[in-house]
């Protein structure tokens, strides 16, 4: 089993049931929204975004990635949505907070056939989810999520003022998903730096101590321009939910819409040398994947599983710990040898 493509679908949803003090996106909402999760709403139904990504329009089975500004699990069509990419024969993740127990309940009564290509993304976010009392609902619905066949990982914003709290979350995670949960940077949504008082090398110390394959990776390649040859646009690309314009990557402007002609052919053209971004901010799905092929750490499997030492089980269910571990340049073998 190997995937084709990543999608980075953005949800055209603003609203969410947390306020986190670290969350980039509301730094965003404050200057208006942008990029590929700009819209409001959809302009297109439900049947036509699933026709515009069938598997034969683009080529093969992909992972499609749904993500909202605000809560992914809160519009009244996201079911729909995500049934209907599971039923094109596609991969779909999620990114959620995970603390919507009805949503779970209704995810959970489809085929579960289909439910082993479906993978949660669980955003721990601790400080908010004692606040409004819904630790147990958070973990709970992971329960639910195991109990429906699909896959999880958790991981957690790793914020200063989360220091004091860290044999806290150590011990819960222990506790409740047999594992520590994996790391990631906060990062300001203008210049995408480190959102610290701790310089990243004494960020690193602090937070290395989950030892996290998300987090290590993250850090190596943290703050550094590429340079290389990236192939962002060709085997992975952002697509806006709410009108179909896609780009290659960040700040490379729109380059198609998928969703206005479904007679055209999409165009997959990697950006190439022409990485505008100060870094990879994005690295673990980009590079992960094999986007720049010099680069090849660690899989997105890696990143993303971990084993519940209480049950010896994945998090990642066996369909999706085999589709995450592959680079898409083994689709087809691939050849990497068209670089322009
Ligand atoms: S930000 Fe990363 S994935 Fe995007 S073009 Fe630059 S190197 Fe490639």
């Amino acid at each position: 089993m190997i995937a084709k493509n990543y999608i980075d679908l953005g949800i055209p949803y603003h609203a969410c049931n947390l306020n986190c003090h670290y969350c980039y996106v509301g730094q965003r909402e404050d200057k208006g929204g942008r990029g590929h999760t700009s819209e409001t709403e959809l302009r297109y139904s439900i049947p036509h975004m699933i026709k515009a990504l069938s598997v034969e329009r683009l080529g093969g089975k992909s992972i499609i990635n749904l993500c909202a500004p605000g809560e992914t699990l809160l519009p009244s069509y996201i079911v729909e949505l995500i049934r209907g990419f599971l039923e094109e024969g596609h991969y779909v993740t999620i990114v959620t907070n995970a603390t919507l127990t009805e949503r779970f309940k209704e995810i959970a009564l489809i085929d579960r056939k289909l439910l082993e290509r479906l993978f949660f993304k669980c955003s721990f976010h601790f400080l908010e989810l004692k606040r409004k009392g819904l630790m147990d609902t958070y973990f709970q619905n992971i329960q639910l999520i195991r109990m429906m066949g699909a896959s999880f990982s958790v991981e957690f914003c790793a914020s200063d003022n989360l220091e004091e709290y860290i044999d806290e979350i150590k011990d819960i995670c222990m506790k409740e998903v047999g594992a520590y949960p994996h790391v990631v940077l906060p990062r300001t949504d203008d210049t995408k730096e480190l959102m610290s008082k701790h310089t990243l090398s004494q960020f690193n110390e602090i937070w290395s101590v989950f030892d996290s394959p998300l987090f290590d990776f993250r850090v190596k390649y943290w703050g550094e321009e590429r340079t290389e040859f990236c192939r962002a646009g060709q085997y992975e690309f952002l697509l806006n939910g709410g009108n179909g314009n896609c780009s290659k990557c960040y700040k490379q402007g729109v380059s198609q819409n998928i969703f206005e002609n479904l007679d055209k052919p999409i165009i997959f053209e990697p950006v190439g040398f022409k990485c505008k971004m100060p870094h990879c901010f994005n690295a673990h799905f980009f590079l992960t994947f094999g986007c720049i092929e010099e680069i090849n750490d660690v899989t997105y499997a890696e990143v993303r599983d971990r084993i519940d030492i209480n049950t010896g089980e994945h998090w990642l269910n066996p369909t999706m710990l085999e589709v995450f571990s592959h680079r898409f340049n083994e689709f087809n073998g691939r050849t990497t040898n068209d670089k322009v």
